[in-house]
C-alpha cells in the first residue's frame, strides 16, 4: 500500500482565538479531498475548540503531553486528557521540546509509549544540529533519538506513528534542507527501520520533513521518494498552508 502523504501544521506558541480561527476557517473552506492527511497543531489552550471546528479531512494534535496520566504536575498535559478533549494525535521529541525544556531522548521515548498506550497516534521528532552535521554524526544522532523511541514500543506500535525528520539548522530559519540532503536521511532512516523493527514497518511508516518548507520549496521536496509528506511551523499560519496541504506527492 502507497504511503498517505502526511501534512502537518505546527502553530508552536503563536496565535489567537482570532488569527487561529482564521486558519482554520480557510482550511475548511479549502475543501480538502483527503487525498493527504491533514493535521494542525495549536496550543493546547485551543485545542478543544479548534478540535470541535475542524471539517474533515483535517485533524488537531497536541503539541506535547507528558508521561503521566495525571497528579501534582503543575502546567503539564496527559494523554488521556488530550484524548479526552477530542484530539488524535500528539506531537512528541520536536527539537524545541529538546533543546529549551530538556525533553531527553529517554523522556521522548516514554512520552511516546504512554501516549500510544493511551490510543493517540503521535507525530515523533528527531533531527540533527548544525554542529553534528558538520561533525558527520547527522546519521548516529538520528538513529540514535529513533532507537530510543524503538526501544519503548512494540513493532505493533508504528502504525500509528509519523516520523518527523527536522534537522534543526533548518527549523525557523529559512534554511530548507536540499532535496538531496533531506532524501538521504529520509532513505537512510528508513533502511535503519528495515534492519531494527522490521521490512514491513519500515515500508508502511511515514518519514516526513521539517524545517523550513513553504509552499514554493514543498513540491519538489514532495518529489522525492522517501519524504511522505512535511511538518510545518511558520508557514502554517499563513494562507499558504493550504497549498502546502494540496502537494501532490
Ligand atoms: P518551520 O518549523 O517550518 O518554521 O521551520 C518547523 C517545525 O519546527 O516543525
Amino acid at each position: 500500500m502507497p504511503r498517505k502523504f502526511f501534512v502537518g501544521g505546527n502553530f508552536k506558541m503563536n496565535g489567537s482565538q482570532a488569527s487561529i480561527k482564521t486558519i482554520v476557517d480557510g482550511l475548511n473552506d479549502a475543501k480538502l479531498d483527503g487525498s493527504n492527511e491533514v493535521v494542525i497543531a495549536p496550543p493546547a489552550l485551543y485545542l478543544i475548540s479548534v478540535a470541535k471546528a475542524v471539517n474533515a479531512p483535517v485533524e488537531v494534535a497536541a503539541q506535547n503531553a507528558y508521561i503521566k496520566q495525571s497528579g501534582a504536575f503543575t502546567g503539564e498535559i496527559s494523554p488521556e486528557q488530550i484524548k479526552d478533549a477530542g484530539v488524535p494525535w500528539v506531537i512528541l521529541g520536536h527539537s524545541e521540546r529538546r533543546s529549551l525544556f530538556h525533553d531527553s531522548d529517554s523522556a521522548v521515548a516514554e512520552k511516546v509509549k504512554l501516549a500510544i498506550e493511551t490510543g493517540l497516534k503521535v507525530i515523533a521528532c528527531i533531527g540533527e544540529t548544525l554542529e553534528e552535521r558538520e561533525k558527520g554524526i547527522t546519521s548516529q544522532v538520528n538513529q540514535r533519538q529513533l532507537e530510543a523511541i524503538a526501544a519503548a514500543i512494540p513493532e505493533s506500535a508504528w502504525k500509528d506513528i509519523v516520523i518527523a525528520y527536522e534537522p534543526v539548522w533548518a527549523i525557523g530559519t529559512g534554511k530548507v534542507a536540499t532535496v538531496e540532503q533531506a532524501q538521504e536521511v529520509h532513505a537512510d532512516l528508513r533502511k535503519w527501520l528495515a534492519g531494527r523493527v522490521s521490512p514491513a514497518v519500515a515500508e508502511a511508516t511515514r518519514i516526513i520533513y521539517g524545517g523550513s518548507v513553504t509552499a514554493k520549496n514543498s513540491p519538489e521536496l514532495a518529489k522525492a521518494e522517501d519524504i511522505d509528506g512535511f511538518l510545518v511551523g511558520g508557514a502554517s499560519l499563513k494562507p499558504e498552508f493550504v497549498d502546502i496541504a494540496r502537494t501532490k506527492a
